[in-house]
């Protein structure tokens, strides 16, 4: 065996926007397997066909495949006629010498004018199968199900799918610019929008040297661990200590995290503007900590006129940190790091901060001119997968 065969599902509804969606798939494919032995990717009736070098290559390419946003599952396949004979061979060769408690086959056509229905498909390479095997047919809860697709040149047959990443391909969502923090909850608000075929921007606030380098180096890891999702990736490291330090001698302790979240968002905004990102993206959960209540998130995004999408808004900690598991980024984010908004702030903060006092605190800070001189000291650096 040396194909894989991917399925979308999602895609298939989009409508006159599917041939370049699936356009993209194709794309992003080639780009996540570009340093691995694989012959060629291209799109067939409705599913893609990766043809390996070898049957050896199998591993590689599917831990690769199953990060590629759009694929609903894919299988590890080998290609024979439409001759049955030669089917059951090469299925009963590909098989080797297992013995499943029970079997049966499951035909599709891709095209529907192959002479024979499925069903009729099914009976055929069936019966060969249990004729030379012994083996015990069962529709509804077989051990072993034997997938044949019917292509107009050819058969695919595989025993097994894998679970593909589900989304849409990146690049058809169009770039937003999402607020990484280390913490737990904004890498996965990055991988969510990912998910979705957004290009993500990742911009993280420090305050070296006032604190260690320790969530710059955090960052870098879970930007390197997110771009094995969307192949390249911008990182914004911007200096926020010296903001900080105006901030404290002008504001009051309680208004000071509204303050500091409000800079993010102007500083962000002109970072996301210049890389033309539509919207910011934050990790944001209703009534997590107190600058996350519903008057503070709304005060916080009054300081930009882009759009703010917050995809963890409704989940619980512990969904959250789930997926921060599954995703790989939680060991990441739970090393200890001195986070730039625990710096010059009481341990409770005004949970409703008003429009007026913010206003008059800000009122007091070169606010322009402290946007500008962060977006100036701003390093960026580049991510690739694979490197
Ligand atoms: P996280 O786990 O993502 O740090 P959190 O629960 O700690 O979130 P906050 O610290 O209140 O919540 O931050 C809310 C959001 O603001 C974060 O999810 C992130 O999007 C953004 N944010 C906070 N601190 C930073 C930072 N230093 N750099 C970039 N974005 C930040
Ligand atoms: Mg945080």
């Amino acid at each position: 065996m040396n194909s894989i065969v991917v399925h979308y599902k999602e895609l298939a509804l989009k409508g006159k926007n599917r041939p370049w969606f699936v356009k993209l798939l194709v794309r992003n494919l080639r780009a996540a397997l570009a340093d691995l032995r694989v012959t060629s990717i291209r799109s067939v009736m409705g599913r893609i066909e990766i043809e390996l070098e070898s049957d050896s290559g199998w591993e590689d390419v599917r831990d690769r495949v199953r990060r590629v946003f759009g694929i609903a599952n894919f299988s590890f396949a080998g290609r024979a006629s439409h001759d049955f004979d030669e089917l059951a061979s090469a299925i009963l060769a590909d098989l080797g010498d297992i013995e499943p408690a029970s079997f049966r086959v499951r035909a599709r056509r891709s095209d529907k004018r192959f002479p024979l229905t499925s069903p009729q498909i099914e009976r055929e390479v069936g019966g060969r199968i249990k004729e030379a095997k012994g083996w015990h047919v069962d529709l509804v809860g077989a051990a072993l199900t034997i997938h044949l697709e019917m292509m107009p040149d050819h058969a695919f047959y595989y025993f097994g799918k894998e679970p593909g990443a589900g989304g849409l391909p990146s690049g058809t969502g169009g770039r937003v610019a999402c607020l990484l923090s280390g913490g737990i909850d904004s890498p996965v608000a990055a991988y969510r929008m990912m998910r979705r075929g957004c290009s993500v921007l990742f911009v993280h606030f420090h305050s070296y040297p006032i604190l260690s380098r320790a969530s710059q180096e955090k960052v870098r890891e879970i930007a390197a661990l997110l771009t094995t999702y969307q192949l390249r990736s911008r990182l914004v490291l911007v200096p926020f200590g010296e903001l900080q330090q105006q901030v404290l001698l002008a504001v009051p302790a309680e208004l000071r995290v509204v303050v500091y979240r409000r800079l993010m968002m102007r500083i962000a905004e002109k970072l996301a503007r210049s890389w033309r990102a539509r919207a910011l993206v934050t990790g944001e959960v209703i009534g997590q900590v107190a600058s996350q209540t519903l008057e503070n998130m709304t005060s916080i995004a009054d300081a930009t006129t882009l759009e703010i999408l917050r995809p963890l808004v409704g989940m619980d900690k512990d969904e959250i940190t789930e997926q921060a598991e599954r995703l790989g980024t939680y060991a990441i984010s739970i090393i200890p790091d001195q986070d730039c908004c625990q710096l010059f702030t009481p341990r409770h903060p005004a949970t409703r901060a008003r429009r007026e006092e913010i206003e008059r605190a800000e009122g007091a800070l070169p606010i322009a001119a402290m946007v500008d001189a962060a977006v100036a000291g701003a390093a960026v650096e580049e991510f690739r997968f694979p490197s």
